[in-house]
């Protein structure tokens, strides 16, 4: 049977299946090839039912989050694309529920107390800029002394989202994260981290199925966190939600200090133009930003690809790139590298695709 027929008999929304999706439509770099079939996962229900249609019909199933640290190939994605979009976020005091869209539906957290317009279907400006201008309404959350507070959230949150609903509740703890483009999802995976913290520092435990339809939690420990990357990198499991150890703090600091990691970022970051993040890891003893720039690779092109001339680190899609011509550019780069310094560098963006 056609996976156009196979999802027309599904429970899943038709309003979130998208066939023939461009991905560039869904990627932070603004590149790569179509999706056969792209859905906006919004329930941890209908991810069940992927699961089950993915395997009782053999169909290729490929879990992403915002996009944000991920090379599409030009020849696209066959199967499934499972956007994972369970978005929600509770905030427990003493182990009791307070409010920021507990218990709410995915619209209602989202137009209501925390919605951020950020990741693959904004500008990377606006991405970054959500996490400060979304914050706003005011909250006595944070009154009550000596409470060990935690938050629920789903996978498909993003960081900026969630970022905002803890300030907006005088909840410390999570600042440096929160102009990581990413979904909750994706950052655990990734291990994501920033100005010292990685998300590793606040995750209790995380809720995640495998590709069977089995759930199980993690604890901290069980994630193997290391730098940029965890146990998910190994094992197939989608991420569907963690709970976060925060602090109490002061609102207005807390407000400050994102602020100023914003600005950071501004300044440091070509956010001027579609990118995915640090195009390769970090060494062991070395800044891999550096040696690019000592190699003098700032401002190379190939094709529609660029070595960012405001920080190496970062290929960027200068004009209409295709995910071709970044490829060629991290070959390229690592060669000189090599050549240069006899380092080997290592990506930190994910290649997808056929
Ligand atoms: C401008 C910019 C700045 C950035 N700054 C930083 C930074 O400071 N620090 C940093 O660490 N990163 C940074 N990144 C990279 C990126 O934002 C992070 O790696 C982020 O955590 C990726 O999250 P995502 O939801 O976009 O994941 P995606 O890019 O969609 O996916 C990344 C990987 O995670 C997997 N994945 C996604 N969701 C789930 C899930 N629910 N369950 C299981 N697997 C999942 C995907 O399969 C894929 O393997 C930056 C990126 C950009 C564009």
């Amino acid at each position: 049977m056609k996976l156009e027929q196979i999802l027309e008999k599904s429970n899943i929304s038709k309003e979130s299946i998208y066939y023939n999706e461009p991905m560039s439509k869904h990627t932070s770099f603004k590149i790569g090839g179509t999706a056969e079939c792209y859905i906006r996962v919004d329930s941890l229900e209908n991810l069940q039912e992927i699961l089950k249609l993915s395997n009782e019909n053999n169909i290729p199933l490929t879990i992403i989050g915002n996009g944000t640290n991920i090379l599409v190939k030009d020849e696209g994605i066959k199967g499934i694309v499972a956007k994972i979009n369970i978005k929600s976020i509770e905030i427990y005091k003493n182990n009791v529920a307070t409010s920021v869209g507990a218990e709410s539906t995915e619209a209602e957290t989202s137009n209501k107390s925390v919605t951020a317009k950020a990741g693959a279907e904004s500008t990377m400006e606006e991405a970054v800029q959500s996490t400060v201008t979304q914050v706003g309404a005011e909250s006595t959350e944070a009154e009550t002394s000596n409470e060990s507070v935690t938050a629920k959230v789903g996978a498909g949150s993003t960081m900026a989202e969630v970022a905002q609903a803890l300030c907006k509740n005088g909840l410390t703890g999570f600042e440096e994260l929160s102009g990581i483009p990413g979904t909750i999802g994706g950052a655990i995976r990734m291990n994501a981290g920033a100005h010292g913290k990685e998300i590793k520092d606040v995750v209790i435990n995380v809720t995640a199925i495998d590709y069977k339809g089995n759930i199980k939690k993690f604890s901290n420990e069980e994630m193997q966190f290391e730098y940029r990357n965890s146990i998910f990198s190994k094992e197939k499991y989608i991420i569907i939600g963690a709970e976060l150890k925060l602090s109490k703090g002061n609102k207005q600091e807390i407000e400050e200090k994102m602020k100023q990691y914003m600005t950071w970022r501004k300044e440091h970051q070509p956010l001027e133009y579609p990118n995915a993040g640090s195009t390769f890891k970090r060494g062991a003893d070395f800044v891999t930003a550096q040696l690019i720039d000592e190699c003098g690779l700032k401002g190379y092109t190939i094709g529609g690809a660029q070595i960012s001339t405001k920080h190496a680190g970062f290929i960027i899609n200068k004009e209409n790139a295709k995910a071709q011509d970044v490829l060629k550019l991290v070959e390229h780069t690592k060669k000189e590298v090599l050549k240069k310094f006899g380092k080997q560098i290592e990506l930190e963006i994910e290649v997808i695709g056929d």
